[in-house]
């Protein structure tokens, strides 16, 4: 790693939808769960967007089109456009027109949104192994995608065909709980090939790339629920970050995250993109913010004071992130972050 290490959460005087020209906001987690939106998402967007802040989405789904990401999060009552939306259907499509002539053929394995972002591309998405594709394209099918299409892309990839995927999530959240997303359908091609696609979505480069040329955004702040995906493509792409609290990520895996799991700033909910960040100030090795104040005392993340939780929280990252540098803190975070009840 290049850069210092990020040892404490950021302080921001004014609000981050006036310190950031655009929201680069994650869906699942942050916007909506489970079909449903997220407890005060829908006021805090209109507020941020009122206020002149430009909201674009960035989704590592790549089944839905973007017109229908953006039909879905207008019902729900946050006003959105197609051109509002980028998912990593466009990154992938982008990354094959980059390496394949126009016009060549790719055998889709995944939903409409794949095929809308190739033939967006000027690529021709056909269905078969034998219908003389130049490469593979995988993306999530959705919970009907037929074992078959497994298959068809193991025929394409074993000929020696180049294997692309839109991204690479194990998991995908539902009403009903977590299913194999697309990067478990992935390792099932991986078990039939011995292959290694290329891959475009959230935490890498293509990702990132697609929604800066798509934005056009000169201070973006990329909002997320997720390590690994969002927080990590943001430290990819050298861009600040906000956590949330409403999605996969809890107060002790963000205390003991690696160096590019850490966030700019944490917030409970997207109410946070419309107030300034707290300081955390160091004295000695105890990091204060609002009422609490946090240290590593004989081998123990200690947690002093009271007041806001996110406070407490923030002050916990401070002495934590300090203590683990460039690595992960080893320290157990459990019993000084029960005391917050996050
Ligand atoms: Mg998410």
């Amino acid at each position: 790693m290049s850069q210092a290490s990020r040892t404490r959460p950021s302080g921001s005087s004014t609000a981050l939808s006036e310190a950031y020209d655009t929201a680069l906001l994650d869906l699942d987690g942050v916007v909506y769960a489970g079909g449903q939106a997220i407890a005060h998402a829908v006021d805090a967007l209109r507020t941020a967007r009122d206020g002149g802040m430009h909201l674009a989405y960035v989704t590592n789904n790549a089944l839905r089109t973007p017109a229908a990401v953006a039909e879905h999060l207008t019902e729900l009552g946050v006003p959105a456009e197609p051109a509002d939306v980028i998912t990593s259907a466009q990154a992938v499509a982008r990354l094959v027109a980059d390496q394949l002539p126009e016009g060549a053929r790719v055998l889709v394995i995944g939903g409409e949104g794949l095929r809308v972002a190739l033939r967006e591309r000027g690529l021709v998405p056909v269905e078969s192994a034998d219908d003389d594709p130049a490469a593979v394209v995988q993306g999530y099918g959705g919970p009907d995608m037929a074992w078959g299409r497994f298959a068809e892309a193991s025929y394409a990839i074993n000929r020696g065909l180049p294997w692309f995927a839109s991204n690479t999530d194990l998991t995908i959240p539902g009403a009903r709980g977590i299913a194999p997303g697309n990067g478990a359908a992935v390792e099932v091609v991986r078990i039939a090939t011995g292959a290694e696609p290329q891959v475009a979505g959230k935490p890498l480069p293509p990702m990132h790339r697609e929604t800066v040329l798509r934005t056009g955004a000169e201070r973006p702040l990329v909002v997320g629920d997720r390590l690994d995906t969002d927080i990590e493509g943001a430290f990819n792409g050298g861009v600040d970050s906000l956590l949330v609290l409403t999605g996969v990520t809890d107060a002790a895996q963000l205390v003991t995250a690696v160096p590019e799991h850490r966030p700019t700033y944490v917030d409970a909910d997207l109410r946070g993109l419309l107030t300034g960040q707290p300081e955390v100030t160091r004295t000695g090795e105890a990091y204060a913010c609002g009422g609490w104040t946090a240290s590593v005392r004989g081998g123990e993340l200690v947690l002093d004071g009271d007041g806001e939780a996110l406070d407490g929280l923030r002050a916990l990252c401070a002495a934590a992130w300090s203590h683990a540098g460039d690595g992960a803190c080893a320290l157990d975070a459990g019993k000084a972050v029960a005391r917050l009840g996050l």
